[in-house]
């Protein structure tokens, strides 16, 4: 039965879930995905702390022009351990020191005529000024981290300001991905007649590794039984495996013969999308094995609409689908199936708003569409066409054009 494109991707995130987590050093941290929540194991800052270049004073002394008998001088790294503001005086500290006993505000020094034995305030104070309180900003046992957090550079300064030098992070998944057919050739080796560049291995690998997981790219598999057992049963080591070409409906369908050979339990074959409709989904024990079409558009849209979800999953990311917005349609978009249609458009910024419309020839076999394309228009399988000033659902692919 020909899954709709809602069914087929539930059946696949009903499968996908988030790997384990494992130790990663701070600096390899950024856009990995928490495993775990992680609590303030301090006060931060942790100690009351000047927020300037200046004085610690006593607040009660501080009317304007007072002037202060300057006793010590507190750099940044020392302690204030033995030092005591009292009444009348100044210590001299740097931003960032801790506050000395007695003071309850800090002077900063362009406020002041900058003495050395002797200091002269040029302003009132008041109490509490320019002191960085300890616990101010993050108070031990506080969850800013939570589990799923999605580490930005921020993120990683907060760790490393608790002096953490690693977090428990998801596990990136390894993705192995083969290209079947007898006709393939990698990049950069003679082309022989009738024979075509296996370019699709390296569009997964590089869709894959922009997200944060680890492609595998097997090589091809030529369309016979032997060859294919034996790259299949490498790429059943990876936590997902992908494989393009040989299941569309021409084919001799190896693949998934091969495939079912190998211990891999079929859940469905064929989507009613188009592109991608061929795409066949099974699970080898609890690891998800996706087949696609060979055609690289179809490949590419696969695995935008079915793959990336999952695969987002499994890293522990809870935002799997690419951001989704309504554009005003320019030119009618058409969808000539019943099937649910993805159309690659161009989406651009407008004074009346976001304006999408066909970045050319829908054919599936038209690459340069994909590559003008910064979003796609999803048609629903029921919907045969959106008209000129209508809205329609954008995915949106990198952003949209001013
Ligand atoms: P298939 O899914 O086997 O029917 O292939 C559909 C079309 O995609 C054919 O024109 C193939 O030559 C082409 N194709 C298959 N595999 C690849 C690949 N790895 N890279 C680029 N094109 C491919
Ligand atoms: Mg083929």
């Amino acid at each position: 039965m020909v899954k709709s494109f809602i069914e087929a991707r539930n059946i696949i995130l009903n499968h996908a879930s988030p790997l384990e987590s494992e130790s990663v050093d701070l600096a390899r941290l950024v856009r990995r995905v928490l495993g775990k929540a992680v609590c303030a194991p301090v006060d931060l800052p942790r100690w009351d702390n000047s927020e300037m270049d200046g004085f610690a004073v006593q607040a009660a002394d501080c009317q304007l022009l007072a002037q202060l008998k300057v006793t010590d001088y507190i750099p940044a790294g020392a302690t204030a351990d033995g030092v005591k503001v009292e009444p009348g005086t100044a210590v001299r500290i740097m931003t960032g020191a801790p506050v000395p006993t007695g003071c309850d505000a800090i002077v900063p020094i362009e406020n002041t005529d900058g003495g050395r034995t002797t200091v002269t305030l040029h302003q009132a104070v008041q109490r509490g000024d320019f002191i960085r309180f300890r616990g101010s900003d993050i108070a031990k046992g506080e969850i800013l981290l939570p589990a799923g957090k999605v580490l930005r550079p921020a993120d990683i300064n907060l760790l490393a300001a608790f002096s953490l030098t690693a977090a428990q992070v998801i596990r990136r998944p390894t993705v192995a991905i083969l290209s079947t057919g007898d006709e393939l050739v990698a990049p950069g080796e003679p082309l022989g007649a009738g024979k075509i560049v296996d370019s699709n291995a390296y569009s997964l690998a590089a869709a894959v590794s922009e997200i944060g997981a680890i492609p595998q790219i097997l090589g091809i598999a030529q369309d016979d039984r032997e060859s294919l057992r034996k790259k299949i049963s490498a790429g059943l080591k990876a936590d997902l495996f992908i494989t393009s070409a040989g299941v569309s409906a021409g084919d001799r369908d190896l693949v998934r013969e091969i495939l079912e050979q190998s211990g891999v339990h079929q859940l469905f074959w064929k989507v009613a999308i188009k592109p991608g409709g061929p795409t066949a989904f099974g699970l080898n024990g609890d690891k998800p094995v996706f087949s696609v079409p060979g055609n690289p558009v179809s490949s590419m849209i696969a695995f935008e609409e079915l793959i990336r979800p999952a695969l987002l999953t499994m890293m522990g990311h809870k935002e799997v689908f690419r951001p989704q917005v309504t554009a005003r349609v320019k030119g009618d978009l058409r969808n000539e199936t019943n099937k649910t249609r993805f159309l690659r458009v161009k989406v651009k910024k407008t004074a009346d708003g976001l304006v999408a419309e066909s970045a050319g020839d829908q054919n599936t076999g038209i690459l340069s569409t994909m590559i003008r394309a910064n979003g796609i228009a999803i048609l629903p399988a029921d919907q045969t066409e959106i008209a000129a000033g209508e809205q329609v659902d954008i995915q949106l692919l990198n952003g949209v054009d001013q």
